[in-house]
């Protein structure tokens, strides 16, 4: 699922920066890096700071244009460091990866843009956007280090990839019906007295307490079967002690 989103960085000054993203990426499970006009890159700093996730790198495309960056793409998404008041819809990291990845799972291609350190994405390739995504920080002090960014956004997508890749839920357990605790509870009654272990003046309160106890637990006919089991074997044991 993962392998149809594109991290775009558009005008990367330090390309430390760029190899801290493909490392972000890798650990994340992303693979498609795309950089649009980048200062300074292939760098040895990037391979650096890329720390094994060189291959990353080796298969970034490279280019200047913006629109052969999203080619192909129906959903684009810019992050942005800061809150804009108007024009732009805004969602958190979470719900982006969850619509993201919807419209993979339909079968679409999708980016998500990360601007430059100095001044973030400009007011034209906002424009390429049909949201902005913003990671929730202190409002004083918002901007992350782009690759710091980049983990949080990557960490959201791969979260939401693994819930959906999650096998479905074990069959469902079907609790017992309730004919069939009101059976187990009045023979959990009768044991109690058999085995002498409640009053019978005085067990009112404790049968509610263990009613309370086993309507908890939503016992299954099977689990029913057991305590029941349990009970007449209880009972047995008594009664051949009487004999
Ligand atoms: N000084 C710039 C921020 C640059 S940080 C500005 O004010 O816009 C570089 C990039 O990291 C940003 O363009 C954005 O894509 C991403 N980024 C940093 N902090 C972010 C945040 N809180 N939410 C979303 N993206 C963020």
């Amino acid at each position: 699922m993962l392998s149809r989103i594109r991290i775009v960085l558009i005008g990367t000054t330090h390309p430390g920066n760029i190899g801290a993203v493909a490392r972000a990426m890798k650990n994340m499970c992303l693979q498609r890096l795309v950089l649009v006009a980048p200062k300074i890159f292939p760098s040895a700093e990037a391979t650096a700071r890329a720390s094994g996730a060189d291959d990353l790198l080796a298969s970034a495309r490279v280019g200047d244009s913006l629109d052969q960056a999203l080619e192909g793409c129906s959903l684009v998404v810019g992050s942005s460091a800061r809150l804009r008041s108007i024009g732009w819809p805004q969602v958190d990291p979470r719900r982006c990866a969850a619509r993201l990845l919807d419209e993979v799972s339909g079968g679409g291609e999708v980016a998500v843009l990360f601007g430059r350190e100095s001044s973030g994405l400009s007011n034209s390739e906002l424009d390429r956007c049909h949201y902005l995504v913003h990671i929730p920080a202190n409002p004083d002090y918002s901007s992350l280090n782009l690759s710091q960014a980049v983990q949080v956004i990557g960490y959201e997508l791969h979260m939401a990839a693994l819930e959906r890749m999650e096998p479905a839920e074990s069959p469902v357990r079907q609790p017992a019906p309730a004919e069939a605790l009101e059976g187990f509870f009045h023979h959990l009654q009768q044991a109690m007295l058999d085995i002498r272990f409640a009053d019978p003046q005085q067990s009112d309160k404790l049968q509610r307490r263990l009613r309370r106890l086993f309507m908890r637990a939503r016992p299954d006919q099977e689990e029913i079967n057991i305590l029941r089991g349990i009970l007449s074997a209880a009972q047995g044991r008594k009664s051949m002690r009487r004999q």
